[in-house]
């Protein structure tokens, strides 16, 4: 089977385009999803984020360009249903995206209205429920959960439609850090059994999860690479107004000031604790590094 799940050829986008009053918001995107990647995508407000996503599943469509998802066209319209089936969006507010009274009946909703029929219905709400950790849960009323439970909600609700894809538009950031980390490790899971995860935010410990950073400039791809290779460009993150991980922002003050590297750059509170005992070994006791 194809290896890429999604293209993107040369996309441009312009909310109201036929008006004198167009907002220019993609300006020449060119990217491929590959099954199976785990990808973040950043950018200061405005670059263009939300836009891009939104064409991932044909809820917006091109003014120049293509987008292809598993090699449908999204601006032909016989392709949305199946595309939308094919990636699934998660937003920022779990409450926009809750509908049923029950966490279970909110599951079963989207692929009740796919028309799965009962059997195979219950066992994908089951399956769902379960990879978010919510399957106890299943009787209570969503209102009655907390917002990290609520955004796992919403996502078994789009995982119940079987996506090969998530797209997660700034899924975190109404969260608090506990509840953060609760999806951070469904997502994590999923990803683990073969999702691709495309996942937006301006929490930059979050994009170092991925195996690829996209960073959006002014509607482009002003960068592009590992987290590795992105975090370590100190003055063009800078120059786009991003603030790299604070274990990789330390780890760049004891270099600067001691003049010892770590390399690789250490990206997670776990990297720099070990970096750092990798260092202190060599260090006599009572020495300094
Ligand atoms: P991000 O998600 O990175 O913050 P967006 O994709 O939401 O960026 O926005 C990109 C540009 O498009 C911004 O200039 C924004 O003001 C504009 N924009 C976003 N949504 C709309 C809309 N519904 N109507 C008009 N302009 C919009
Ligand atoms: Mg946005």
């Amino acid at each position: 089977m194809d290896d890429v799940l999604i293209r993107v050829e040369d996309v441009y986008f312009a909310y109201r385009a036929d008006e004198p009053d167009a907002v220019p918001a993609l300006n020449g995107i060119s990217l491929t999803i590959r099954r199976g990647e785990y990808v973040a995508i950043v950018g200061h407000n405005g670059s263009g984020k939300s836009t891009l996503a939104r064409h991932l599943n044909a809820l917006l469509l091109p003014t120049r360009g293509k987008v292809y998802v598993q090699g449908m066209d999204t601006t032909d319209p016989r392709h949305t249903l199946a595309i939308r089936r094919i990636v699934g969006m998660v937003f920022q507010d779990p409450d926009n995206q809750i509908v049923g009274t029950l966490v279970e009946e909110d599951v079963a909703f989207g692929p009740e209205n796919l028309g799965v029929p009962r059997p195979a219905l219950v066992q994908r709400v089951e399956k769902a429920l379960q990879a978010v950790r919510l399957w106890e849960l299943r009787h209570r009323p969503p209102h009655l959960l907390s917002g990290g439970q609520r955004q796992r909600v919403a996502i078994a609700g789009v995982l119940a439609m079987e996506p090969a894809c998530l797209v997660l538009d700034e899924a975190t950031s109404m969260l608090d850090p506990a509840s953060r980390a609760e999806v951070l490790q469904v997502v994590g899971r999923l990803h683990a059994a073969g999702t691709t995860i495309i996942a937006i935010t301006h929490f930059m410990e979050e994009a170092a999860l991925a195996e690829r950073i996209i960073v959006l400039a002014g509607g482009k791809i002003a960068l592009e690479g590992t987290p590795q290779e992105v975090f370590s460009q100190r003055e063009r993150l800078r120059e786009l107004r991003l603030v790299p991980p604070t274990p990789a922002r330390l780890a760049e003050a004891v270099h600067a000031r001691s003049g010892v590297a770590f390399v690789p750059l250490p990206l997670t509170r776990t990297a720099l604790v070990q970096a750092v005992h990798a260092h202190a070994v060599h260090v006599p006791a009572g020495g300094r590094l």
